[in-house]
């Protein structure tokens, strides 16, 4: 038999490795800025097409490359970074392994100009598929420009593989954020498809952080210092009022490079100890300077993992520093917090048996804001036999359920005399209460309108018959990059719930009609909710990500508490949450309403 074995060729080699390092556009956004940031970089542009597809463009203002070292550039292994193998102990640079240029040159078409300050002429390349096409002498300014084009060109196989632009697009946004991030010192542009993304000027981390995510955060940051012997730590926490369920705003670097590492994630997860509810995620923004020598961060292809050599004591140092720096601001455990509901949502279609209801004669409203008041700890359940009072509400019916209350309400309607039409009051602008058979009922008014409008929501969305409402004048939101992106996967589905929606320019959404029952809802603000619950369900099931939009849009919309109601709103409110299917709970699970009986009554006083 022949001898088998034969030496691949390089394009091929190229190829097959390329996969490694640039598994999408973003990758390769990723590693032409830190390319640029290495060569010492005061400005950096970022020019992309069609998510990458087409076009990425980087254009810097760094070292440059000798004409010799733009042809070695592209070689596998090429790299000016490390010498000998110990280098990669102390390396600061961003890459070092000499593989990136090779790779994208292995499976895109690209062209680069350079030239270093001491040159007259730069010098142009062009390849394609790892072949130099072209090289000469060309006139251009101080710094390196790469284009690159047709990313996998060459390998249908894994450009069919590519998502939709949307989620390409997010993905390069992201990649720009942490090396924006990690470089406030540093100015940055990028546009997409001739509409401007991200101006950042040269500036602070702070500065840096608002331009990247929006004037809002300007009052969420708490600074967070500690200079130890191991590491020095440096950066920016989110207030834990502004913590959210879903993950994102998360960003730590490890000598200025972005890693992932869940031992760290949990170290400030640690600090924020009850200050959070359960599931709630606070934002930072840190900066961890180490001696490279104490890591090891080449254990990942793409390096965003790192590995600690004292990991516990940097974990100490992690969780105190942030303990510390929100002890300094004077945010103690106080904050009001939305609790997470105990109670699963109840399912939304077929027929829900009426959970019982009774009551807890300790229970007072009242006490609620007397606590928030004297911000004292978060309310206890209270319950004459120790228990649980969300427990005692599912127990067995003590009255026949909603059909019941309503006929006791419809039967004292019979017997109302003219001089107690109002049968409702309304209490510190929030709860109604209504005098039922011998006793009292308390409905929390926020929660009933949202069990209402969530079940509207669903019907008509199951109706496919969604009524809207012309808006006289369309209004014009404005989303950062990233959410922009996500809202275009979103908008066909948000169509079908009856928003009439176009795009306007990049960022900005022009609403032109909204479903009926959205009655004049605070829009920036319902749809950065549909975002954020967007971003927690993107793996689940479409008709859950759907209760959850409905869940979101009812929340938002809902009558909120404070707002004073007249006697026929009141009534209204009371009749339509009676004939819904789970007048008890609202879409989160919460307890919309509470009888109190005359016995119950009695406890007070005794
Ligand atoms: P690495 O960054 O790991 O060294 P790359 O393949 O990304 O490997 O780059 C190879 C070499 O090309 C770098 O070491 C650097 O010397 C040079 N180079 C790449 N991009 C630039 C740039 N924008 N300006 C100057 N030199 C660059
Ligand atoms: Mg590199």
């Amino acid at each position: 038999m022949p001898d088998i074995i034969q030496l691949l060729a390089d394009n091929v080699a190229n190829q097959i490795a390329a996969g490694e390092v640039v598994q999408r556009p973003a990758s390769v956004v990723k590693e032409l800025l830190e390319n640029s940031v290495d060569a010492g970089a005061k400005l950096i542009q970022l020019v992309v097409k069609e998510s990458g597809k087409t076009l990425i463009q980087v254009s810097d203002d760094g070292c440059g490359m000798s004409e010799t070292d733009a042809r070695m550039a592209f070689e596998r292994h090429a790299t000016s970074k490390i010498r000998k193998a110990e280098d990669i102990f102390s390396i600061i640079t961003k890459g070092f392994r000499g593989e990136a240029l090779a790779s994208i040159a292995a499976v895109a078409q690209v062209e680069i100009k350079t030239r270093r300050p001491e040159d007259e002429l730069g010098t142009q390349l062009k390849i394609a598929a790892s072949r130099v096409e072209k090289q000469e002498f060309c006139n251009c300014p101080v710094g390196t420009q790469f284009e690159v084009r047709h990313l996998f060109y060459n390998i249908p196989a894994r450009r069919n593989f590519l998502k939709s632009d949307a989620v390409e697009l997010r993905h390069i946004i992201d990649e720009f954020e942490r090396v924006a991030l990690a470089h406030p010192e540093c100015e940055f542009h990028f546009e997409h498809n001739q509409s401007e993304i991200f101006r950042l000027p040269a500036s602070g981390l702070r500065q840096r952080i608002v331009g990247i995510f929006g004037k809002r955060y300007r009052e969420k940051l708490v600074p967070v210092n500690e200079d130890t012997e191991l590491v020095r730590l440096q950066g920016f926490v989110g207030k834990p009022e502004f913590a959210k369920k879903t993950r994102g705003e998360q960003f730590s670097f490890v000598n200025h490079r972005f890693i992932r590492n869940a031992y760290l994630h949990k170290a400030v997860q640690k600090g924020f100890e009850e200050l959070l509810p359960e599931g709630y995620h606070p934002s930072y923004f840190l900066f961890l300077e180490i001696d490279p020598a104490r890591i090891d961060v080449n254990i990942h292809p793409t390096k965003t993992e790192v590995k600690f050599e004292d990991d516990r004591a940097v974990f100490t140092i992690i969780r105190t520093a942030i303990k510390h720096a929100l002890g300094q601001y004077n945010i103690s455990p106080s904050l009001d917090f939305e609790h997470d509901a105990k109670f699963a949502p109840p399912p939304s279609n077929g027929p829900v048996p009426p959970p019982g209801i009774t009551v807890n004669p300790y229970f007072n409203p009242f006490e609620e804001e007397a606590r928030k008041k004297a911000g004292g700890p978060p309310p206890r359940p209270v319950s004459r036999d120790s228990q649980n009072w969300e427990a005692l509400l599912s127990q067995v019916p003590e009255m026949g359920g909603n059909r019941q209350i309503q006929a006791d309400l419809d039967a004292s309607e019979d017997q109302k005399s003219p001089d107690t039409k109002r049968k409702f009051v309304q209490i510190a602008r929030k709860y109604l209460l209504a005098p039922h058979g011998d006793g009292l009922l308390l409905l929390h008014q926020n929660r009933a309108h949202q069990r209402i409008l969530y079940e509207k929501i669903l019907r008509s969305m199951s109706n496919r018959n969604i009524p809207s409402q012309q808006l006289l004048f369309p209004q014009s939101l404005h989303f950062k990059a990233s959410d922009w992106a996500l809202l275009q996967e979103m908008l066909p589905r948000l169509r079908e719930m009856g928003f009439d929606l176009e795009p306007g320019g990049e960022g900005e959404l022009l609403v032109q009609a909204l479903p009926l029952y959205l009655d004049n809802p605070p829009l920036q603000k319902l749809f950065e909710e549909l975002l954020e619950g967007e971003k927690d369900h993107q793996d689940y099931q479409a008709n859950e990500a759907q209760e959850k939009m409905a869940r979101v849009m009812a929340k938002v919309a809902a009558l909120r508490s404070g707002t004073v109601l007249e006697p026929e709103a009141m009534q209204s409110l009371m009749d339509e949450l009676f004939a819904c299917e789970t007048p008890y709970f609202s879409p989160e699970g919460k307890a919309t309403l509470v009888q109190l009986k005359a016995q119950d009554i009695d406890a007070y006083f005794s």
